[in-house]
């Protein structure tokens, strides 16, 4: 009787430059392990520049790659990239996971349901402000917009707020009232290098109180000075790992058919 082949391994990976920072890797292998796939699935993470990255990604489905996450600054590449994007990913402009399929290779962009799973409760109804009009805004507005949020657009370059919502609806506001919003958005990237949101922003803490909810997209290695006062204020928060946690469980889901472990890769991404 002949011993059965060992399965081929199936590589995952997380595309970015620079991309070392990535807690991808760390949340994604412990969810492999958790789902019994240690052995036969892998998460890497692959720093590319972007002069490389069609070349890079048209030649990992032949290395043995089932799938990858995009980030920085390559989302709008891997968009451009697919054979097949989906509707959100085409509408947003931007993919952050795709699959590969042979030579086929298929786009969607989980920022925008990851944002929507994070909340604690539907958007629906809901006046929403959102800061940024970069990639991470256009999957938050796109995302709002279609769950029946009424949202409006601060960026410091008003200019692409004005973009922005020209492509996926909304309203640009130059200056915006965040005490009258139920939702506020940070999706710039303010807090990533330690800049006072209270300084770059619209916004001072006295504008946050009970009924919001305050979102930031940003994350490092604790709440940072936004969701520390929204939470001081009595407002509701969601941090930026929360929405890792479920773009990351999105893309999961789409490579292997099974059920994410939420808690498990929560509990890694925090771990870093
Ligand atoms: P991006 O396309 O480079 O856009 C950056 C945005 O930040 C622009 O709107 C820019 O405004 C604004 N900005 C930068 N510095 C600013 C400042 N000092 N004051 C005011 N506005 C400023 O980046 P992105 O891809 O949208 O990402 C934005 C942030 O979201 C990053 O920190 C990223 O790590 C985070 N993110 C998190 C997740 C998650 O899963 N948690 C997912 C995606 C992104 P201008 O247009 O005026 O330059």
């Amino acid at each position: 009787m002949s011993r059965a082949e060992p399965a081929a391994l199936r590589r995952l990976a997380v595309l970015g430059h620079p991309v070392a920072h990535s807690r991808s890797p760390a949340m994604q292998n412990a969810a492999l392990d958790s789902l019994g796939l240690g052995a036969t699935w892998t998460y890497e993470a692959i720093d590319v520049a972007p002069e490389g990255f069609e070349q890079r990604v048209r030649a990992m489905a032949a290395a043995g790659f089932a799938g990858a996450n995009v980030t920085v600054p390559h989302k709008a590449a891997a968009l451009a990239v697919a054979d097949a994007p989906s509707v959100s990913a085409r509408e947003i402009g931007a993919a952050n996971t795709l699959l590969f399929d042979g030579e086929a290779i298929a786009a969607e962009n989980t920022d925008a349901p990851g944002l929507i799973a994070a909340l604690p409760h539907s958007p629906e109804g809901s006046r929403a402000l959102v800061f940024g009009a970069g990639g991470a805004a256009r999957a938050v507005v796109w995302a709002l917009v279609r769950e029946g949020a009424e949202v409006e657009v601060w960026n410091r370059t008003h200019s692409r707020a004005a973009a922005l919502c020209e492509d996926l609806g909304g309203r640009p506001n130059l200056k915006p009232e965040p005490a009258s919003f139920d939702l506020i958005v940070n999706s710039t990237a303010v807090g990533l290098r330690g800049e006072d949101p209270f300084a770059e922003l619209p916004l001072q803490p006295q504008d946050l109180g009970p009924g919001q909810i305050v979102i930031d997209m940003v994350y490092g290695d604790g709440p940072g000075r936004l969701l520390d006062a929204a939470a001081r204020a009595g407002a509701q928060t969601v941090d930026g790992i929360e929405i890792l946690d479920r773009q990351g469980a999105a893309s999961l889901e789409l490579w292997t058919g099974l059920e994410a472990p939420l808690e498990v890769m929560r509990d890694a991404a925090r771990r870093g």
